[in-house]
């Protein structure tokens, strides 16, 4: 082996994998979804069989990939991994079928991004595992039928609203992740902190944790920052006035805002009198993809109350206002 005193500091991804909980026990939060995933695993493991296909759904980083990775580990099976915008073609989710061992867990991440080619594929797949193969062109062409080992397909989305119904349909275990509450996410930080080997002091995981808008990869990504200015300027030790300083100067506010989220913000206050807002019009006078906006900017700030969704657009709320220190307008005839 080589001197482990010349190996370069281990990559992002590879820190990452080490703060992932490995196993149901040390998963925080999801309290629903977490026992009921341990029964449906523990029946799987008694009967020998493959666990139903599991669907998870909810914003991004709140533990998706890691409960897909979880659920092989209890399960005692091989982890596939692959994405929707991956599988190009039919074949290359076949070539992927095809090498699954018994049981396997199959991991597709951003599962409402696969084309309808890859998708049909999948159908007969998840249903009877077995595949339909078109082999040749034209009048020449047959199908041949290949049976597969019986697998877990575990698909994971942002956007629950764009799987199409006989998808979602085959999934028998559809499982939604909400934000984690405040509580949660002081214990993971607490949790990665000592696994960094950081010392935290006082309210320091409680500060981070406020501030990491309900998300389990935010708080990881907000402890390491302040864990930068905690070395340089805070002797090594996270306290909650270095943790303060250190976000604010990040630009992370007393909520967790960022400043993409203060943007959309401002601009419904001072441009739209609060709204309502089209989400086109957002996303054009922000240079922000829709996606990005539904998917990563507004459930938070639906969930804190700040904004609301009516049929006729986006409101800013009461919340909203006071936290921008704005006067909200007021409504004619009061
Ligand atoms: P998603 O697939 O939903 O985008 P991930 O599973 O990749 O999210 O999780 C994002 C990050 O947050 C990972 O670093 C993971 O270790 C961490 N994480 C997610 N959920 C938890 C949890 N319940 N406890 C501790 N860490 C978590």
């Amino acid at each position: 082996d080589p001197d482990p005193t010349l190996r370069p500091d281990p990559l992002p991804e590879d820190r990452d994998r080490a703060l992932r909980p490995q196993m149901l026990e040390d998963f925080i939060g999801q309290a629903e979804a977490r026992a009921n995933l341990r029964v449906f695993i523990q029946s799987a493991r008694s009967r020998g069989e493959a666990m139903d296909h599991t669907l998870f759904h909810g914003p991004p980083g709140l533990g998706k990939t890691t409960l897909a990775q979880i659920m092989a580990r209890e399960l005692g099976v091989g982890f596939r991994m692959t994405s929707g915008p991956v599988l190009a073609k039919a074949g290359d989710l076949a070539a992927i079928l095809t090498n699954l061992e018994r049981n396997d867990v199959l991991f597709i991440d951003e599962i409402h991004r696969m084309n309808a080619a890859v998708e049909e594929v999948l159908y007969p797949a998840m249903e009877d595992y077995e595949l339909d193969l078109v082999i040749g062109e034209g009048p020449a062409a047959r199908t041949v039928r290949i049976e597969l080992q019986p697998f877990t397909l575990v698909g994971a989305t942002t956007r629950l609203g764009l799987l199409t119904t006989p998808l979602r349909d085959r999934f028998g275990i559809p499982t939604r992740l909400n934000f984690y509450t405040i509580p949660e996410l002081e214990t993971i930080v607490a949790g990665n902190a000592s696994k960094l080997g950081v010392r935290m002091e006082g309210d320091g995981a409680l500060e981070i944790a406020r501030r990491s808008r309900g998300t389990p990869r935010i708080a990881g990504r907000l402890l390491r920052r302040v864990v930068d200015f905690a070395v340089v300027e805070g002797g090594g030790v996270v306290s909650r006035a270095l943790a303060d300083n250190a976000l604010t100067r990040l630009g992370v506010d007393s909520l967790g805002l960022d400043g993409a989220d203060r943007r959309y913000l401002m601009l419904m206050a001072e441009n739209y009198g609060g709204g309502p807002v089209g989400i086109e019009t957002l996303s054009a006078a922000l240079s922000e993809s829709r996606d990005a906006l539904e998917e990563v900017v507004e459930p938070y700030l639906l969930q804190q109350g700040l904004i609301s969704r009516t049929p006729r657009g986006r409101m800013l709320a009461q919340k909203a206002w006071k936290h921008l220190g704005l006067a909200a307008p007021v409504p004619p005839g009061q």
